[in-house]
């Protein structure tokens, strides 16, 4: 019996945060997640007060026939949640590989990843359980999201071998950045200020949400 994905929704629209900002992407959001962020935006996708009713069980040929009749070519995929690293992935990259579409994933890093996945973001939660190595290794940007001043450091110091070229995005996490936060605010200026490494981004699909 082939492996099945709890998918909790799919959709196509387009990228709003990161180095892929603005570009047409399908978005598979998996169920499931155990790092429990007290801001989470995605809560829907594992929090037990929410019925999962709307999870449905779809297998890598299933997914790959419905990103190809419901999007274009060239619109690449983003495999999210939840905690999408929890699954592997391998066979669903296949599968979209084999209809011509790039794969990106969105983690935050907890278990080694599977499937040749092309594009990495990772989001480290370090409150929650740290990425693994191998992840920190393998992702391409990162992205912190700063929820209190001190979100900033305790996010870098998760990222102990990161790739030089890997960018690193501080997103102010999205009710103070809704309500200005100037404490928030600021700190992610002056910590970009301060090492050129890092990136001030925003997650700008919200803007487009009436919600
Ligand atoms: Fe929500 Fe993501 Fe945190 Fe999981 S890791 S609880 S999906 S914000």
């Amino acid at each position: 019996m082939s492996l099945k994905y709890p998918v909790h929704e799919r959709f196509y629209t387009w990228q709003g945060e990161g180095v892929h900002l603005g570009r047409a992407a399908y978005f598979i959001r998996l169920y499931g997640c155990p790092q429990a962020c007290p801001w989470c935006d995605s809560a829907g996708t594992w929090h037990r007060d929410y019925r999962p009713d709307s999870v449905k069980l779809m297998s890598a040929r299933e997914l790959a026939d419905v990103v190809q009749a419901e999007s274009p070519e060239g619109a690449f995929v983003v495999v999210t949640g939840g905690e999408p690293i929890l699954f592997d992935l391998a066979p669903l990259v296949d599968a979209l590989h084999a209809i011509g579409r790039r794969v990106h994933i969105e983690t935050s890093g907890i278990a080694p990843l599977r499937g040749d996945i092309d594009w990495v973001t990772l989001s480290p939660k370090p409150f929650g359980q740290w990425p693994e190595a191998s992840v920190v290794a393998r992702a391409d940007e990162v992205k912190i999201i700063v929820h209190d001043v001190a979100d900033i450091q305790a996010g870098l110091d998760t990222l102990t071998g990161l790739r030089d070229d890997a960018v690193i995005w501080l997103h102010p996490e999205w009710s103070k950045a809704r309500d200005r936060d100037t404490a928030v605010l600021n700190a992610i200026t002056e910590a970009v200020k301060a090492n050129p490494r890092l990136r001030a981004g925003y997650q700008m699909h919200k803007l487009y949400r009436a919600d």
